[in-house]
């Protein structure tokens, strides 16, 4: 058997302003598109910094505002409609995909995973393939119902976003035996400063928290998501 010449096992990305372009925070894109209530979506976004809600509860509500304008499913796809592919990124994904192939045919293993608050309509929306590059996918999903199809009915939520990023790095790596050495992370936000934090490799790119560049062990300046492979291989 080969040695695996990479040092890095498990690639973790954010999607959101990382994977996802033209969005700092999905939800928010969302709720600017539907034209939801600014006010009330304002006050469960600080009931959950202030630990009055649950991330599930903040979800719900959100849920509930979108329904109060009307969307369907059809109002929600057409509202993704903006979202586009971080520039890069598809090239990224094929030549770790490639990697990945090539890892498993010599006995190694190399796993993409994505660890994210964002939600499936988007994911699909830029990426409808995904499931031909990731192992592992920790969004929230969004449910719909009715004979259509259209109805807004539920969230199935993540339990993995801001702190809890870390624990879904950690479960993935246990599961697949693989040291959080061995571990790569790439966001740019503040919710991904603790599962910067614990990878071994955390890379911030197209950054917007002053904090998680001051964590990251590499900050990306360049907006093109191919200049984390040379950090990576
Ligand atoms: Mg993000």
């Amino acid at each position: 058997m080969m040695k695996n010449d990479m040092k890095y096992k498990l690639i973790c990305f954010d999607l959101d302003g990382t994977i996802i372009d033209e969005t700092i925070f999905i939800w928010q894109t969302l709720h600017d598109a539907l034209g939801s209530d600014k006010k009330k979506r304002k006050q469960y976004a600080e009931d959950f910094v202030n630990k009055k809600i649950t991330y599930r509860q903040w979800a719900e509500h959100d849920l509930e505002l979108w329904r109060e304008v009307g969307a369907t499913r059809t109002k929600m796809i057409q509202a993704t409609d903006g979202l586009r592919l971080m520039p890069g990124a598809l090239e990224t994904l094929n030549e770790l995909k490639r990697l990945k192939e090539k890892a498993k045919e010599e006995g190694n293993c190399l796993k993409l995973a994505i660890i994210s608050g964002s939600l499936n309509i988007a994911l699909e929306k830029v990426l409808p393939n995904y499931k031909d590059y990731f192992d592992d996918v920790y969004i929230n999903h969004l449910i719909f119902d009715g004979k259509d199809g259209e109805n807004l009915a539920g969230i199935r939520s993540t339990t993995f976003d801001f702190e809890n990023k870390a624990d879904a790095l950690k479960e993935i790596a246990a599961r697949e035996n693989i040291l959080l050495s061995e571990c790569v992370f790439i966001g740019d936000h503040d919710n991904d400063i603790h599962v910067a934090e614990i990878a071994g490799l955390s890379i911030a790119f197209n950054c917007k928290s002053e904090r998680l560049a001051q964590i990251a062990d590499v900050v990306v300046e360049k907006k093109d998501l191919r200049e984390i492979l040379k950090y990576i291989l």
